[in-house]
């Protein structure tokens, strides 16, 4: 059994900005996982960032690390705002990000992790026991895609959610539809209409609501009118991105609801041609029943009109996510009852640790304790310094086992 200070669970933007932070402060620590693995396997090819390139940034130790200073060195085109980045851009940013301040990633999934007398246990893909002292969840959403249960007993060739798919052109020549009204679920729908597929889109809210465009530059007045931050643009947004201590005070219903519910489904504006003009869309229609037909799938939806049948090769759910902890799958019962969940979620300090100390999450599951800006990549900027500065003040009071990033690296490639 091996041990280390710090294992971070996960190569997504939290995973990397935060291992990038302890990196710097010379902290040892490994990192398990796929590196950008959720935009890989888990987003279509094609898709757009919805957050502005501005806000699309690994938080890193240093100046020189963002998006615009990635298209920079590799000279490719890049406008903070406005022009969104494309998923493949993103993960290409990724990827340069990791190699140059996060070398040290292992892809190995985590199957458990436990408490012990030391820390933590964690056993991994690779049959490796690891012991650590303090343990990142840096997992993402994807564990908590949630499906109506009307879909439950739907087999996946008929019924998928937008989750599952990192290629959208096998659909070509099918008629699909999908549910939902959020980003996700109208950037499917477009791209499966430009990939050859029949298309209609299913939502149960009045309509669709499409985001407008930002000013393109954002004079001093503007400013002070409606404050450019991270997370958004406006006061609320400025509020959410500056002030996570601030959110923690707050009584517990209100963070549920402004965390998980600020920003909510809705379209980007540069979407709503490719939907509107091409798509049909079926608002106030409710999802009743789901059954196979053959090799077809029988949807029964109550609309304004009464009840109709819709039938289509396949159903795309662009139906969100609902956190549970359990779902994580890595987690040990006992750890989970004791992490206090609230609305699925671990409760969390300011410092993102649970109430099992030396245990932190961030990202989504970070969102009713911290605020919605947990739940985007802007919001790594808050967890990757805070995170690492209290696991290196924790770390002090039971000696540091500090490590050059080099010898890190040098350490794991004579393992492997
Ligand atoms: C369709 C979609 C579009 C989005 N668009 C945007 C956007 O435009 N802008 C934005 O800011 N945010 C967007 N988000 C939110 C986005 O997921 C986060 O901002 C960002 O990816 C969060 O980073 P993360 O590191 O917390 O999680 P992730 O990027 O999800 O990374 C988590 C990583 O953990 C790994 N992992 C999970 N379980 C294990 C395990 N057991 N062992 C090892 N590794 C594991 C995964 O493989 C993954 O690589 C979008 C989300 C979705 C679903």
């Amino acid at each position: 059994m091996s041990t280390t200070d710090v294992v971070i669970i996960g190569a997504g933007p939290n995973g990397l900005s935060i291992s990038a932070h302890l990196g710097r402060m010379g902290i040892e620590h490994r990192v398990f996982g796929r590196t950008m693995e959720t935009w890989r396997a888990n987003m279509p090819v094609g898709m757009m960032l919805k957050s502005e390139p501005y806000a699309s940034d690994l938080s890193a130790p240093e100046a020189g690390f963002g998006a615009g200073d990635y298209c920079a060195t590799t000279h490719q085109e890049y406008h903070e705002r406005l022009t969104p980045l494309s998923r493949e851009r993103f993960i290409s940013y990724g990827d340069w990000f990791a190699d140059q301040l996060v070398p040290n990633v292992e892809d190995v999934r985590v199957h458990s992790l436990s408490t012990t007398s030391e820390g933590f246990r964690i056993e991994t893909s690779d049959d490796e026991c690891v012991t650590a002292r303090r343990v990142v969840v840096a997992t993402g959403i994807i564990p908590f895609a949630y499906l109506p249960s009307v879909f439950k007993d739907a087999p996946p060739e008929l019924v998928s959610h937008t989750s599952w798919h990192s290629d959208l052109s096998r659909f070509s020549g099918k008629e699909v539809v999908v549910v939902g009204g959020g980003q996700s679920a109208l950037e499917s729908a477009a791209l499966l209409r430009e990939q050859g597929a029949s298309v209609k889109v299913v939502l149960r809210g009045e309509k669709v609501f499409w985001n407008t465009p930002n000013p393109a530059t954002v004079s001093l007045t503007q400013n002070i009118r409606r404050p450019v931050a991270r997370l958004c643009e406006g006061w609320p947004c400025w509020a959410f991105d500056h002030l996570p201590d601030v959110f923690t005070l707050m009584p517990k219903s209100w963070r549920v609801e402004h965390g998980l519910g600020f920003l909510g489904p809705s379209g980007s504006w540069w979407l709503r041609e490719r939907v509107e003009s091409h798509i049909p869309i079926w608002a106030r229609h409710k999802v009743l029943d789901a059954s196979t037909n053959g090799d077809r799938v029988l949807l029964q939806l109550d609309g304004p009109d009464g009840r109709l049948a819709v039938e289509a090769d396949h159903v795309v759910a662009g139906t969100g996510f609902r956190l549970d902890l359990a779902r994580l799958g890595f987690l040990e019962d006992s750890l989970v009852s004791q992490l206090d969940p609230v609305a699925g979620a671990p409760k969390l300090t300011r410092h993102l640790e649970s109430k099992v100390s030396g245990l932190f999450f961030t990202g989504a599951p970070a969102a009713p304790s911290l605020g919605p800006l947990m739940r985007f990549v802007a919001g790594t900027h808050f967890t990757g310094p805070r995170v690492s500065r209290r696991i290196r003040s924790s770390l002090r009071g039971v000696g540091l086992r500090s490590k050059s990033r080099r010898s890190m690296v040098e350490e794991r490639s004579n393992v492997a």
